[in-house]
């Protein structure tokens, strides 16, 4: 019974290594990418949330296309 739980333990601590060293990066998740909105006008007016441009109060629109 001793035996068999120490081994258990060793396969246990040898398959948790295991498990850190496969640990891969995740790549990035699209849906967590915020959306850029910017001012048709004014493409240096960048916003998060899709307001109105300080400088003339048009609609910002969602900026696409930028991953490449
Ligand atoms: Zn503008």
């Amino acid at each position: 019974m001793k035996n068999e739980n120490i081994n258990y333990l060793s396969v246990f601590s040898a398959v948790n290594s295991f498990a850190k060293a496969q640990e891969i990066p995740k790549p990035p998740q699209k849906g967590i990418q915020k959306a850029t909105y910017n001012c048709p006008m004014h493409p240096d007016k960048m916003s998060s949330d899709p307001e109105k441009c300080a400088k003339c109060g048009m609609q910002m629109i969602k900026k696409e296309g930028d991953k490449k």
